[in-house]
């Protein structure tokens, strides 16, 4: 057992440290917010894939706790140690998993490389015990997949067909800069591809049916993007959107693989709404979009984080009862208050104004930039930045 005093130690889009007790925080205000959405029905067991932070965290924590699911996640972080702090996403789930204890709820972790055999082998021990699952999401973003052959991917966010040139935010020097970025080889979008599309969704869904591990009326849901006009070149149009494209495809032909196997249940896409994350942090242009998005959303009214958008997407679309609404592509549209036309021509109107020297005026960098340092449990209200803590939490 260790207690530090831990202090923030962010280098542009990473922390080197996370808080245990301004994490802890976090997931029981957002526990704390599933609950209170009165979420209805009974939910048996739930698989997620890429529990430990943003929306994968948000949805194993609205299986749990919102509609007592088995709730069995799988993450990819690091393990406190003596002289270290754990990620943000451990010391997450540690609260969480301490939490459903608490309430003799079934909260569960596997701790590593979900792209692996291994970890997919684990998995299907786990629900071999916990029993099959009623509903799987899918919501990994890693920047490399390694094949079980040991041939490794790595995904690249990069324009297609033509260089950008374009506003982007440097968050170390915190101003805005013009950004060139090169368009991308056909090796690196194959490579996103692979990483981000829904090949690997598509080999968990399978390896399920295959096991007898998918009950009956199994929803599965994967999370995707789209964006506006002003990230449109490096996301939508770019690496990730290729990939994400893909995931989309994989999502139709999903459906159509369990609709033929009799399972009654089902596969969707959900395109969710840009939120501060680690991965949306390392997107060029998104850190700025996302300030001034902040900015208009919340002067309208319509501000919502991961929390929200999920409570949204099994209240509305694929909760116990509920016929998922979908658009022309059959995809779930969570990100409708985001592109509607109210707030994205405000965005577009203000984007071309922005300076570094009118950052503060112009957009809600100053909501952007707290909502990312509580990412890892910084700037938390009620917590003691000056006392030492306990680092060395379990996943009991
Ligand atoms: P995030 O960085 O907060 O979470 C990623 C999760 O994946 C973490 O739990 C991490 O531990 C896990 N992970 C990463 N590599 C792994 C590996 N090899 N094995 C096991 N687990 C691994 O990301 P996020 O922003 O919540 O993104 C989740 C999904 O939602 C992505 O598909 C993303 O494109 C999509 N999405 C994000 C946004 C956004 O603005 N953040 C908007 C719409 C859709």
């Amino acid at each position: 057992m260790s207690k530090q005093v831990v202090q923030p130690r962010i280098r542009g889009f990473i922390s080197l440290t996370a808080h245990p007790d301004g994490c802890a925080a976090n997931v029981r205000e957002q526990v704390a917010a599933i609950r209170a959405a009165g979420l209805t029905g009974h939910i048996g067991v739930a698989l997620v894939v890429g529990s430990s932070t943003g929306y994968g965290l948000s949805s194993a924590l609205t299986t749990a706790f919102g509609y007592g699911a088995k709730t069995l996640g799988v993450c990819f972080e690091k393990e406190p140690s003596s002289d270290k702090t754990g990620t943000a996403g451990w010391y997450n789930l540690a609260e969480a998993h301490r939490l459903a204890a608490a309430e003799g709820l079934t909260f569960e972790t596997i701790n590593g490389d979900a792209f692996s055999d291994e970890v997919k082998e684990q998995v299907v021990e786990a629900l071999r015990r916990l029993g099959p699952v009623d509903v799987v999401i899918y919501s990994l973003a890693a920047p490399r997949r390694k094949d079980p052959d040991g041939t490794v991917w790595t995904s690249t966010l990069k324009p297609i067909g033509a260089p950008y040139h374009g506003r982007a935010f440097d968050l170390r020097s915190e101003a805005v800069v013009e950004a060139e970025l090169e368009p991308a080889t056909d090796e690196e979008i194959e490579a996103t591809t692979k990483v981000m599309g829904g090949e690997d969704w598509r080999y968990w869904v399978n390896m399920l049916r295959a096991e007898g591990l998918l009950a009956p009326g199994a929803r599965t849901v994967a999370y995707s993007y789209i964006g506006p006009e002003v990230t449109a070149p490096i996301y939508r149009r770019g690496t990730i959107g290729a990939a994400k494209e893909h995931l989309e495809r994989t999502g139709i032909q999903l459906n159509e693989t369990l609709a033929q196997s009799g399972n009654g249940g089902g596969a969707w896409v959900s395109v969710n709404k840009s939120v501060v994350t680690q991965a949306s942090s390392a997107i060029p242009a998104v850190p700025l979009y996302l300030s001034v998005a902040y900015k208009v959303m919340k002067e309208l009214g319509l501000h919502e984080g991961t929390t929200e958008q999920i409570i949204r997407l099994f209240r509305d679309h694929i909760g116990p009862g509920k016929t998922p609404v979908l658009d022309a592509e059959r995809r779930i549209r969570l990100d409708d208050l985001e592109m509607s036309e109210a707030v994205q021509q405000r965005v577009e109107a203000i984007w071309p104004t922005i300076t570094t020297e009118n950052l503060a005026e112009t957009t809600d960098y100053a909501g952007y930039k707290a909502d990312f340092q509580r990412l890892f449990g910084f700037g938390v209200d009620g917590v003691d930045y000056d006392a030492p803590t306990e680092v060395e939490r379990p996943l009991a």
